[in-house]
């Protein structure tokens, strides 16, 4: 196993996971349902959930060490203004769009309905929807810890937002204590991530061999189904969105951006990672694109830690697709609800391999869906997190070339000129 990196592996526990439980499918029934009783029991149901456990575990840590460091990263509020402003306001907006294109799609291609997960022994009570005043009077926590405990996530991000905020207003020397933890219990928590998806190819093979071992052949459709929906709402917000925002801002020409950006997709596709991708991101960014350090060393790190579009998509398609494999509709305020939730959610969602599917259980949770759906979705979403991580760092740059053409911080001789640094690098390579 030592020859294969954890994506491969993941993706081949999911395939083999998908074969051995559609073998054990009382419809097909090759393998016999004696022996697939204790299996589930001492086995896949047990491993499953303490997966499912481990990546719930995280929700509330995450998003609030994730949160403060966030806000640490812009360094100096007041010195920011408008940059700091025309940066997040931008984020915000793309990411708002990215969400509402998924769950339009989700709508319209409908990947859970008439499911055969739908009609599998998931039942459950909704919560009733809270009206929006009540909502915005709730952010506000009396209690933060209990709004911990409680798993409030909305109390849990105003206040994580205003602690951040205040750290970077108290006195330096003070602030670089708290703020050198934040940095370190950051890392630690994407240690335990890191663990937990050490563990992923175990996980995601008990949870798709059960799906697939009580429900057949035809979840897999509603599957496809559900992965095409986040694919074409990706394709849409990279191609359509993008390309938009880049030439209606910029006038630049959205070819060129791509043809030399292409390098830093493909490593953000391989790694699942916007962390992974950043140095790459930078370097390209100022050196193929003519962007100065100052205004890309704020945009970028603060991007790739805190804008997410294509994460943003799979959890408004994923939340779509859940509710209706729990036949249940939601209503208009609870889809504002998941857009606003889902935001907020990404922008929690450290930008490492996997951490789209925790934030996704306050998406879920925000509008009463239960957190189990997860297990129904997290086999197929290796795949998918390759290709939302491409859409997460394109977001980070497309804005970056918009705020820096509005501040006059780039040199667009550098944009149209023909070399690009990672097909010259190839070149020096070649010859030596
Ligand atoms: N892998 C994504 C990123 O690093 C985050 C996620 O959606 O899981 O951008």
């Amino acid at each position: 196993m030592k020859k294969f990196n954890l994506s491969t592996k993941i993706l081949l526990a999911m395939f083999v996971g998908m074969i051995i439980g559609l073998l054990f499918n009382a419809e097909i029934n090759i393998l016999p349902q004696s022996l697939y009783k204790p299996l589930e029991t001492y086995a896949l149901a047990p491993i499953g959930t303490m997966f499912i456990n481990a990546i719930k575990m995280l929700v509330v840590p995450m998003v609030f060490v994730s949160l403060v460091n966030g806000v640490a990263q812009m360094g100096d509020i007041k010195k920011l203004g408008r940059v700091g402003g025309k940066t997040i306001g931008l984020y915000l907006i793309t990411t708002a769009l990215a969400i509402t294109i998924g769950i339009s799609l989700a709508l319209l291609i409908n990947p859970g309905s008439n499911s055969s997960l739908a009609t599998g022994n998931l039942t459950f009570k909704v919560k009733e929807a809270v009206p929006i005043m009540d909502m915005i009077i709730d952010m506000v926590p009396t209690n933060p810890l209990k709004a911990m405990v409680d798993g409030n996530m909305l109390q849990v991000i105003v206040f994580s937002l205003l602690l951040g905020v205040a750290i970077l207003s108290i006195d330096k020397e003070k602030s670089k204590i708290i703020l050198g933890l934040f940095d370190a219990l950051n890392d630690a928590i994407i240690k335990i991530i890191d663990y937990i998806m050490l563990c992923a190819p175990l996980g995601v093979f008990c949870l798709i061999t059960k799906v697939l071992a009580t429900l057949g052949l035809s979840s897999l459709v509603n599957l496809g189904l559900y992965m095409i929906t986040i694919l074409i709402a990706l394709a849409v917000h990279l191609i359509f969105v993008y390309t938009l925002f880049l030439y209606g801002f910029t006038k630049l020409n959205p070819i060129t951006f791509y043809k030399k950006f292409w390098p830093v997709m493909s490593i953000a596709f391989s790694t699942s990672s916007s962390n992974a991708t950043l140095p790459v991101n930078m370097e390209v960014v100022e050196k193929d694109f003519g962007v100065k350090k100052s205004i890309l060393g704020f945009t970028l790190p603060l991007g790739a830690t805190v804008n997410m579009d294509g994460t943003a998509i799979m959890q408004g398609v994923a939340t779509i697709f859940i509710s209706q494999l729990y036949n249940t509709n939601l209503s208009f305020t609870q889809i504002l609800t998941v857009i606003f939730t889902a935001t907020l959610a990404s922008i929690g969602t450290a930008g490492v391999p996997g951490v789209g599917m925790i934030t996704l259980a306050m998406v879920l949770e925000s509008v009463g869906l239960p957190i189990e759906g997860i297990a129904l979705i997290i086999g197929v979403d290796r795949i998918l997190d390759m290709c939302r991580t491409v859409v997460n760092i394109t977001g980070d740059a497309v804005v970056t070339m918009i705020v820096a053409t509005g501040e006059n911080e780039i040199d667009t001789d550098v944009f149209h000129s023909k070399e690009s640094t990672y097909v010259k690098k190839a070149a020096i390579t070649k010859e030596t």
